[in-house]
């Protein structure tokens, strides 16, 4: 097992807000890798923040629970599957998203006035796209809600540029080595999302059926669908 296996999938999301739990780990993560212990800190520590801001007037303890809970349930990687599965099965709203994502995005629902630029990457055979922010930490949060801890962490900012195979590889998605891997670094002027190429054996599904096998990592790139079809062949 490599020792940058920290990079497990199934990270909730939540915003940890510190980039030094326990990354020379040599065991398996799972995806409850995280220290309790400073979970439960951190935890203390918002409780506390919280207290102080409805204290001073700064925010409602309503405004608080409003704001978790359109980030937690209604703000979320939901939006960018209701996005794939329209691309999918609806070639002229590819052909419009690969014109102006930004403005395509708005007719599955996604609210304008909170996103910033952004555009699509059709991940296609012999093309692999991912996506990170070197700098910090931008994402399309509109798009795909909180994002996950280690797509924040300084290892994968910095090693995703340089070894994208083997950052994949170790994230559990082996390429073949005449697939073409472009990384895309975002920005506060741009954010990117990944279409995932559609599952072999899903021609029977409607897009519902089809948001529901859209992923948050496959959108970022660093996952590939797998075949729904036993008969199916995943690479
Ligand atoms: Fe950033």
């Amino acid at each position: 097992m490599s020792e940058h296996n920290h990079h497990s999938h199934g990270h909730d999301g939540h915003d940890h807000g510190h980039d030094d739990h326990g990354h020379d780990h040599d065991h398996d993560h799972d995806e409850h890798g995280h220290d309790p212990e400073m979970a439960r800190a951190q935890a203390i520590r918002a409780e506390a923040l919280e207290a102080i801001l409805v204290d001073k007037g700064v925010l409602t303890p309503t405004e608080v629970d409003h704001y978790l809970e359109t980030w937690n349930h209604r703000i979320g990687p939901m939006i960018g599957a209701r996005v794939v599965a329209r691309a999918w099965v609806d070639d002229d709203f590819r052909q419009r998203l690969a014109a102006d994502a930004t403005a395509a995005v708005q007719e599955v629902g996604v609210n304008p006035g909170r996103l910033e630029r952004l555009e699509v990457l059709f991940n296609e055979p012999g093309v692999h796209n991912v996506v990170c922010c070197t700098l910090c930490s931008c994402y399309p949060w509109t798009i795909l809600g909180l994002p996950p801890s280690w797509y924040k962490s300084p290892e994968y900012r910095s090693r995703i540029v340089r070894e994208p195979r083997a950052v994949l590889s170790e994230m559990g998605l082996d390429l073949d080595t005449d697939t073409r891997v472009q990384v895309w670094d975002s920005s506060s002027e741009i954010r990117y999302l990944v279409i995932p190429e559609r599952p072999a054996g899903t021609d029977g599904l409607g897009e519902e059926e089809l948001v529901a096998l859209v992923t948050r990592d496959s959108m970022i790139g660093v996952e590939r669908l797998a075949t729904t079809s036993p008969a199916g062949n995943p690479r």
